[in-house]
């Protein structure tokens, strides 16, 4: 394992905010991590593990150690009648997983298609996407527990998923590394359809047989003609969750914006769209310098060039005022800030 020194964060972050770290690695076994852990103690350096550095916004350089995952292994390690088991290391490319598991038509994860970053981040905030959610294909993890340098196992209930959210993300924050996890996939096909515009997508490609490998096919039209593609311009998808409101506040707020989308979540509980909230407080296609809000998606808070991430932060922080003060609403960041 090499350990290199003040280098450009910018090809790691699809952000491509050009920040540097004082030191920087890529960790390819257990015995790695132990080694790149043992580092960052000794010399009393912060360290911050990445995927692929498609959820980080980096607002200054950072002064420690960047372990970059890069454990790779696919397997599927069991099956019984009505599922395969697929074991995937935590560095591994999570569409590539996704291609994967098409090719041989395992079930489940057609509708997480092109979502950018790597298997291990994936549980940490529940990645979702048309109507699927990672928890609704998860079976368990492997995760490397840096205060006792011990692997544990969890499976669904430990993992305490929620939308966007998960126990890595809350109780447990900072205390593991994720090693691998194993999905549970179909062998017959539950197709999911219903969500976005799945079905008329489907339409345009002249589907006639509904097939994991078609699912996934328009999911990746769609995503390919509504978001901007990091490769040409920086960002990370939604800066902000969906806010989670409740009946009361779903009622008052329909009663002053009758069009406001808002959606039944859990019980008594109801996600505003965030990005409907930002588009009406005039924010979308909003540029200044090389930063802004995408003339598409409202939602995404983009990086033309060489946007500094202090100034995406703090177009987020003007961009949730304005939306406090209108709807009353605080949003909360999906991205996380460094
Ligand atoms: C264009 C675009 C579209 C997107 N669309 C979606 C979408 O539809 N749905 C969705 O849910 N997300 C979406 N995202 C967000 C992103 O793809 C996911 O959050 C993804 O899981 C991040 O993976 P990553 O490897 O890049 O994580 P990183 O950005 O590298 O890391 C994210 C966080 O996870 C931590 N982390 C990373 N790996 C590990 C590990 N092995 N163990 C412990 N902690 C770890 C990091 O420290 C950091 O806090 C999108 C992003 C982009 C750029």
């Amino acid at each position: 394992m090499e350990i290199v020194q003040n280098i450009s964060l910018k090809a790691f972050n699809t952000f491509g905010i050009d920040v540097r770290t004082q030191y920087f690695t890529e960790i390819e076994s257990v015995d790695d991590i132990r080694e790149a852990l043992s580092f960052a103690n000794k010399n009393q350096l912060p360290y911050l593990v990445i995927g692929g550095g498609s959820n980080i916004l980096f607002t200054q350089n950072f002064q420690g150690l960047i372990i970059k995952n890069n454990l790779k292994s696919i397997e599927v390690i069991h099956e019984d009648q009505n599922n395969y088991y697929i074991k995937s290391s935590a560095g591994e490319v999570w569409h590539q997983l996704v291609l994967y598991c098409i090719e041989n038509n395992y079930a489940g994860i057609e509708n997480l298609s092109l979502i950018p970053g790597s298997v291990g981040a994936a549980p940490l905030q529940n990645i979702g996407a048309y109507g699927v959610e990672l928890k609704d294909v998860f079976y368990e993890l492997e995760a490397y527990h840096i205060p006792t340098q011990t692997i544990e196992k969890f499976d669904l209930n430990d993992c305490a998923f929620d939308y966007r959210e998960s126990i890595f993300k809350t109780k447990l924050k900072n205390q593991y590394i994720i090693l691998n996890i194993t999905l549970q996939l179909k062998k017959n096909p539950q197709f999911n359809i219903e969500y976005g515009a799945i079905k008329e997508e489907l339409e345009k490609m002249n589907c006639t047989s509904l097939s994991v490998k078609a699912i996934s096919q328009a999911v990746i039209n769609i995503r390919s003609s509504k978001l901007p593609n990091p490769k040409e311009i920086g960002n990370a998808g939604s800066f902000f969750k969906n806010p989670i409101i409740n009946q009361e506040q779903s009622g008052q707020l329909k009663k002053e914006f009758p069009s406001i989308p808002i959606y039944p979540s859990k019980a008594n509980q109801f996600k505003v769209a965030a990005g409907w909230l930002i588009e009406q407080c005039g924010w979308k296609g909003f540029r200044k310098a090389d930063y802004g809000c995408h003339a598409k998606q409202a939602l995404v808070l983009v990086n033309y060039g060489t946007a500094k991430g202090q100034e995406i932060f703090d177009l987020s922080t003007a961009i949730n005022e304005s939306v406090f003060e209108k709807f009353g609403i605080e949003l909360e960041c999906e991205v996380n800030i460094v």
